[in-house]
């Protein structure tokens, strides 16, 4: 049986359409998504006629230097950042996937997950086809070459028929620039525009997963790609077509709570709004006698923002982040405990000392982290830790494109809340419910969430990772 519980990207997309420098407005859209994925990054750009692709291992701002981009300048370009689980880290499964097929060149780059994309490779591969990475995404470039259909939109929405799951796709011809959303619309993907230069015929026509990238390029947000939606962009202007019947809207919940930025818009609904929200609400339902309100940054600063003014309390940065943590550090050889967390955060002990913390972060994954961020809290003199959770216990893992560990490491499928209280030494213990965090992150007023990872209920069938769930989390 083919399992599959390794290709859980994190990644943020990026496309330009007609601009002189559209490799570097790509580099910056791509900058302002990092926090999508910090693993690889790559750009493939086009002046019309050849394509040109950089791709490396790093961070956004290292990768691209001037003479890298001088290098791949171009009109049309897209890009993406990307951050998946160790074992799948190899430069090869960098993208944008650039191939010469019989349908001219095309680049594909990917933010999400299909669940059935090990089936698809095999059946594929019992037809003689040759895969060059591990990556899902390499199926739909597979099935776009093998399509019967003749034009690129027509392959391509043969091709994008055939998968499953999750996919906020931005593609690129020499030509032209193609951006899709899955029928369910699981991940984010936005267009934009920026009106056209002194000299310039037309308007740059751009697309991003979160409107952070297009508010540093200069781009105004015009609306979402809307869920079974494929987007051409061409010499001929932009034109539109649903290569499939829309199926009920997932749009991922966890996008609100912890992923996106907050100064983005993502599924038509700025994050700010629900993330102040989730606080509010956790305030409402879990309020403690105490102090001070201290968000672990910065995850769950906004949150706590939303948590103090609802509850009254002060707001205090209490830890402070140190930002300038790289991959690894040498350890000192006489091991320092939570050397790891330490790193990264430090306490403020004039602030903590002798009072009573609520501490807020958006979620507890393995409870590592939270176990010694309390024990440090508790260190610099807080007399009492009350952690409170932005959104409900997690779970279950997320098969759509989010990083999760499997549900033997997911501290909530294996413990109850009062044994996770205890784990990780607090006072107190509060999630948020379901009802509370669809009602802050606005389901039902536009939008519908999939929020199988607190609630163990996928909206797909799920085909590659059979073996991991039992049938009867499936439907
Ligand atoms: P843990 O020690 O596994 O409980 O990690 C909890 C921390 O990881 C919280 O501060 C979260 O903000 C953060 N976190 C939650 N989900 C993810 C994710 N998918 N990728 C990276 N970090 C995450």
């Amino acid at each position: 049986m083919l399992t599959s519980d390794k290709f859980h990207d994190e990644c943020g997309v990026v496309a330009i359409f007609a601009h002189p420098e559209a490799e570097k407005l790509a580099y910056l859209g791509l900058h302002a998504l990092q926090h999508r994925g910090q693993e690889s990054a790559g750009v493939v750009t086009s002046d019309g006629l050849t394509s040109r692709v950089h791709k490396a291992m790093g961070s956004v701002a290292d990768i691209f230097t001037e003479d890298v981009l001088s290098k791949i300048r171009g009109t049309l370009a897209i890009g993406h950042t990307r951050y998946s689980t160790a074992g799948d880290s190899a430069l090869l499964n960098a993208q944008p996937i650039l191939v010469q097929s019989n349908k001219g060149s095309i680049a594909v780059a990917h933010n999400g997950n299909l669940v059935n994309a090990l089936q698809v490779r095999a059946r594929l591969e019992s037809q003689g086809s040759i895969f060059q990475t591990n990556s899902d995404t390499e199926v739909i470039v597979h099935l776009i070459a093998l399509s019967k259909e003749h034009t690129l939109p027509e392959a391509m929405a043969d091709a994008l028929r055939r998968v499953e799951g999750a996919f906020s796709l931005v593609m690129m011809s020499n030509d032209r620039i193609f951006a899709v959303r899955d029928p369910r619309g699981f991940r984010p993907l936005a267009m934009g525009r920026i009106p056209a230069l002194e000299g310039q015929k037309r308007d740059t026509i751009v697309f991003a997963s979160e409107t952070c990238a297009f508010d540093l390029i200069g781009a105004t947000y015009e609306r979402d790609v809307k869920p079974g939606e494929l987007i051409v962009v061409g010499p001929e202007g932009v034109s539109s077509r649903f290569y499939s019947t829309a199926a009920p809207q997932s749009s991922c919940i966890f996008e609100h709570v912890y992923f996106s930025r907050p100064d983005s818009v993502v599924f038509g609904r700025a994050v700010q709004t629900s993330r102040e929200e989730l606080g509010r609400e956790l305030a409402r339902e879990a309020p403690v006698d105490a102090d001070l309100v201290v968000p672990v940054p910065d995850s769950g600063v906004t949150a706590a923002v939303g948590y103090a003014a609802e509850s009254g309390l002060p707001f205090r940065f209490a830890l402070i982040r140190n930002h300038y943590v790289g991959r690894t550090f040498i350890e000192p050889s006489q091991s320092v405990r939570d050397f790891g967390v330490k790193l990264k955060l430090n306490p403020v002990r004039s602030l903590l000392e002798g009072k009573r913390v609520v501490l807020i972060d958006d979620s507890i994954v393995r409870g590592t982290t939270s176990r010694k961020i309390v024990r440090m809290i508790r260190s610099a003199g807080a007399t009492e830790v009350h952690m409170r959770i932005s959104c409900p216990p997690t779970i279950s893992p997320c098969f759509y494109g989010v990083d999760t560990p499997s549900k033997k490491q997911l501290i909530a499928a294996n413990k109850s809340v009062e044994e996770i209280r205890e784990y990780i030494g607090a006072d107190s213990l509060a999630y948020l419910s379901l009802e509370g965090l669809k009602r802050a992150c606005g389901e039902g007023e536009q939008i519908s969430y999939c929020s199988a990872c607190y609630t163990g209920k996928y909206p797909t069938d799920i085909i590659d990772v059979e073996e991991i769930l039992p049938a009867a989390t499936r439907r």
